[in-house]
């Protein structure tokens, strides 16, 4: 029997972009693993927020523009756009997946990788309750296209938010088979621990992200997608999420190699490698 698909968009249910913005109170945070953050964010007057109905969707924190400025957001003006008519400066922001939402509570959950440098990262490691930031409508990217029969994941640490959003919203029976590159063994998070799914999936973590002296970059994912070299039958979806121009290197070794319908992939370019995400 065909999956159902129910709780997965296809593209023609894309919804437009509602913009808004919100200010949310840190409930907690806490490491989860050694490599990501854990936040808990309670959103005000989050009963306005729109979800984007796609798994992977995806807020941008908004930081105040320094320790001493509290964050603001841009308000609807009487023309109708988003703007700053106090004159206020726009704050650094950057994109993140929700994990999880409740919209019984407002409560957002969101995993950040605790890398070097970066205001995101930064202010994740010294989050505490109380502190304030800005959030935006959620947007999302993930759709299983029409008649997929399986798909296909490609993850570094960055994207592991997204494959567990992913695979808890998978409906019953769907194969899936995931591979996540993370920096220790300690950053797994296994189907059933940290991961819910009713979908046939299979997770194979690849311990090689980082810097490390024997190689150039942070990340494998190009090598890792290579030593895949056959497909499941029939059409699927393949969604990539990542080092910037890893994932690019990703998408072009299914749609070149293994000649698979670039229709059918979405590489997402999470981080930049050497530059911030502004
Ligand atoms: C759709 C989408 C969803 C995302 N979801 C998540 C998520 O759930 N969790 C998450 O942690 N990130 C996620 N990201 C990635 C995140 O937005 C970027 O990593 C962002 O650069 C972090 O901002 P920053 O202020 O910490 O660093 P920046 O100021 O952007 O960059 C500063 C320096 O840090 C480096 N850097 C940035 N990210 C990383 C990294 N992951 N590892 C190593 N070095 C890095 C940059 O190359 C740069 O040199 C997502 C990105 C997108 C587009």
């Amino acid at each position: 029997m065909a999956p159902d698909l129910h709780r997965i968009p296809q593209e023609r249910e894309r919804m437009p972009y509602q913009e808004d913005y919100f200010f949310a109170e840190t409930v907690s945070a806490a490491r989860l693993t050694p490599s990501l953050v854990r936040v808990v964010l309670r959103v005000r007057d989050g009963e306005r927020l729109i979800e984007s109905g796609h798994p992977d969707e995806w807020v941008r924190l908004a930081f105040g523009p320094d320790a001493q400025t509290p964050v603001t957001l841009p308000v609807l003006m009487d023309d109708g756009r988003w703007g700053r008519p106090d004159g206020s400066p726009p704050c650094p922001n950057r994109p993140y997946t929700v994990r999880r939402w409740t919209p019984e509570t407002c409560e957002m959950v969101i995993d950040i990788v605790a890398h070097e440098g970066g205001v995101g990262a930064s202010w994740a490691l010294q989050a505490k309750p109380g502190d304030v930031i800005g959030i935006c409508n959620p947007e999302g990217r993930f759709w299983l296209p029409a008649g997929s029969r399986w798909l296909l994941m490609l993850a570094d640490i960055s994207g592991l938010p997204a494959v567990g959003r992913v695979l808890e919203e998978l409906p019953e029976g769907f194969p899936a088979a995931v591979h996540v590159e993370i920096p220790s063994d300690d950053d797994r998070q296994e189907i059933g621990g940290l991961i819910g799914t009713v979908a046939d999936a299979t997770i194979t973590w690849h311990t090689c992200h980082g810097l490390r002296p024997e190689r150039p970059g942070y990340t494998e994912l190009p090598r890792i997608a290579r030593e895949i070299t056959t497909l499941p039958e029939g059409p699927g979806y393949i969604y990539i999420a990542g080092e910037a121009r890893a994932v690019s290197d990703c998408r072009k070794h299914f749609r070149d190699a293994l000649s698979f319908d670039k229709h059918r992939i979405d590489a997402v370019g999470y981080w930049i490698e050497g530059q911030a995400r502004v």
